[in-house]
């Protein structure tokens, strides 16, 4: 214990130490009146030769939904926009992408004018930003880099960890590949577009018009780039199979399923069955329908288990013939469409298959370690997300900083990625998760457990000191 409480008073030491100084100078400006607050981009403090984009909130409770806002320099106007929901987290924000180009400008203090048409609503933001010269490794020397392979267009940052491991990153590539294309049975059809992020966004991957995967040595979310590669690939893939509508809970958990896990590879019905027994399994309704807001790691898993018990039951083509043939109608939620086609398909309801797979899922043997490992991987990535939103908000997964990766290429922008939080505090907090991390992964539960416990003290800490 009087370690941990030395720990909090050399975090509140850290950033009472780090806030003063220049480069770690929040951008970050919030106005008493109109209450309205502006995040800008990349991450931190701001440079001279930035490209800076903006993210606008309105006041908690006021409805701004489709009004526009405009930015102004002065005369110069650095453009308008509407708000609107952003993200997975559907957050509504106006959000600018790029709209201050820095270049050419003295370091200094600047004054940016927002307004809103309606309502005559008007406030200022001041900015500073720092020379060019003060711009922190590795970014000055930073570009991006393709490298083309059998199966992928490999992206990456110059100067960062892809760059150092960027040959075994292409033979981890390759074996996640061939593994997929032999779970899916099909083939991709061309090369896949896979970009390796030099921070963590979310849990350290995601899908959209590429493959994005966090790779750092040290990576505080815990995952390792060769699963999450696998699963995003099974993503990409799964997309190219078609299907008119696939349920967010048949999509995650095919992917998990395929990927013998989530964060690692692990024993799926043994650690659903664990749920259970926990107290932890969420009806399959609510799972369905509101699947990213459901508690990330249970929901999962439970996917997954999903996913093998209808494979087991039914076996893989009728499931797939099932999966690829999920429509909408009117006032249907996914619930609802998938309901429908386990009629159609399987001659059940919602209900009966989820009496049908807690009946499953009870025949299962738990072990000790499978109930000790689920609790403290839940336990770690709550802590993780807690982390994100206090210190670290822009990779936190419901309102992630997710900006158009092509046209980052084609601009030569690479701030966004390679920049994020990294006062004192920041660096301790996310060694200790990757240390919490490698202890949870050896199956030492203690040291686990303690990580999480120090990381969450600070946290509560800092809570506090920051209201
Ligand atoms: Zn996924």
């Amino acid at each position: 214990m009087r370690k941990i409480l030395l720990l909090i008073i050399i975090m509140l030491m850290a950033c009472r130490f780090s806030a003063p100084s220049p480069v770690f100078a929040p951008a970050v400006t919030v106005r008493p009146e109109p209450n309205f607050r502006v995040i800008t981009h990349p991450d931190g403090a701001l440079y001279v030769g930035d490209l800076v984009s903006f993210e606008v909130f309105s006041p908690t409770g006021v409805s701004v939904s489709g009004q526009r806002v405009r930015i102004n320099r002065g005369d110069k106007s650095l453009g308008e926009t509407s708000f609107q929901p952003s993200g997975l987290g559907a957050r509504s924000q106006a959000t600018f992408y790029w709209a201050w180009d820095t270049r050419g400008l003295e370091a200094g203090t600047y004054t940016l004018t927002f307004s809103l048409p309606v309502g005559n609503t008007r406030w200022d933001e001041k900015i500073t930003l720092l020379p060019a010269a003060a711009i922190p490794l590795p970014e000055p020397k930073a570009r991006w880099e393709s490298v083309n392979t059998d199966c992928c267009v490999i992206h990456y940052i110059s100067g960062t960890d892809a760059e150092a491991d960027i040959e075994t990153l292409k033979r981890m590539a390759a074996a996640q590949a061939v593994d997929v294309e032999a779970r899916l049975n099909n083939k991709f059809d061309k090369k896949t577009p896979l970009t390796f992020l030099p921070r963590v966004l979310g849990h350290g991957g995601f899908t959209s018009d590429g493959i994005y995967v966090t790779y750092l040595r040290q990576n505080y979310a815990g995952s390792t780039a060769q699963q999450v590669t696998h699963h995003e690939m099974v993503h990409w893939l799964d997309a190219q199979m078609g299907g008119d509508q696939r349920p967010s809970v048949l999509q995650e958990g095919l992917a998990v399923y395929m990927s013998d896990g989530h964060f690692k590879v692990e024993p799926i019905l043994p650690r659903a069955a664990a749920l259970l027994d926990l107290g932890l399994f969420i009806p399959l309704r609510q799972l369905s329908d509101s699947f990213y807001a459901t508690q990330h790691e249970i929901g999962y898993v439970e996917a997954a288990a999903l996913i093998s018990y209808l494979t087991a039951t039914y076996g893989p083509d009728e499931f797939n013939s099932f999966y690829r043939d999920i429509h909408s109608a009117p006032g249907n939620s996914q619930a609802d469409m998938l309901d429908s086609a386990l009629q159609m398909h399987f001659k059940i309801s919602l209900a009966q298959l989820e009496q049908n797979f807690i009946a499953f899922l009870q025949q299962q043997a738990i072990g000790e370690t499978d109930r000790a490992d689920l609790r403290l991987t839940v336990a770690f990535y709550d802590t993780v997300r807690r982390y994100q939103r206090v210190l670290d908000p822009s990779a936190y997964f419901l309102t992630a900083w997710l900006p158009n990766a092509p046209e980052m290429r084609s601009r030569g922008i690479v701030a966004d990625f390679v920049r994020h939080p990294h006062a004192a505090v920041n660096q301790e907090l996310e060694r200790l998760l990757a240390s919490s991390d490698a202890s949870l992964r050896v199956g030492n539960y203690i040291a686990a457990e303690a990580g999480i416990r120090a990381v969450n003290l600070t946290l509560d800490v800092l809570e506090k000191w920051q209201k």
